[in-house]
């Protein structure tokens, strides 16, 4: 079991999961509480640390999925955004002058002015949306690879409820009108700092018109005439599996 946390224990100085980040990729080791670092939580009573380190031998954070279990992934993308987050926050945005880590919080702090810099998140919504005839609207965005189709998704603007934007994003992605939303799931989702809040939705109205600068193509699927779809790590693939299957 994982328990994140922001500041270590008192009993953080034995073995420790350190997780060395170069840029996407990870390399996970058992060792001495490194000197430097961020603070990840508890993994099975072990505490795990973030570093960064430019050296190679790291496999990069989407090959790694398949190579250890889920929540050693999660614990991973924890470090690969934390560690990328410290890296690009080294300086005050407002005046420039180099930050210090927060002592109170997980933050970076500018001595000169006080401003803070919190770890960034991007809330994205992703949407499943049926129709009455047991079909789902499947898009295959201009930057997926080969012939994969999912949900719609797409960040959430300021000022906007999640359900807002569910309803602006598939609107302007493919010219749908959607209703009686519903909660299914959230994921972290490490590419770069998001994170996804899975919906299912239901078709009101409208034929399918491509936003032709994100959508190559959507169309309406049935359950048993699917096309590539993503894989198994993502929140997309569970709201298509969970339909699916009649969940
Ligand atoms: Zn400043």
């Amino acid at each position: 079991m994982f328990l994140p946390q922001v500041e270590p224990p008192p009993c953080a100085d034995g073995e420790c999961l350190v997780f060395s980040v170069a840029e996407r990729a990870v390399d996970i080791a058992r060792g001495p509480r490194p000197e430097a670092g961020e603070f990840l939580g508890i993994l099975d009573g072990t505490p795990c640390w973030a570093v960064e380190r430019t050296e190679a031998g790291h496999v990069d954070l989407r090959r790694l999925w398949s190579v250890v279990d889920e929540q050693t992934w999660s614990v991973a993308s924890r470090a690969v955004q934390l560690v990328h987050w410290a890296r690009t926050h080294r300086f005050c945005g407002s005046c420039a002058t180099p930050t210090e880590p927060s002592q109170r919080e997980r933050a970076r702090r500018c001595p000169a002015c006080g401003l803070l810099a919190f770890p960034r998140i991007s809330p994205a919504v992703i949407v499943l949306v049926e129709r009455d005839d047991g079909r789902a609207l499947l898009a295959r965005n201009v930057n997926f690879p080969g012939s994969m189709f999912s949900c719609i998704a797409g960040f959430v603007d300021p000022g906007e409820t999640l359900e807002e934007a569910v309803v602006r994003e598939v609107r302007e992605e493919v010219g749908v009108e959607v209703g009686h939303l519903s909660y299914v799931a959230s994921q972290p989702w490490p590419f770069p700092h998001s994170l996804m809040v899975g919906f299912r939705a239901r078709y009101r109205g409208g034929d399918i018109v491509c936003q032709e600068s994100e959508i190559a193509e959507a169309a309406w699927f049935a359950p048993g005439d699917l096309p590539g779809i993503p894989p198994a790590m993502s929140i997309a693939r569970r709201l298509i599996d969970d339909w699916a299957q009649g969940c």
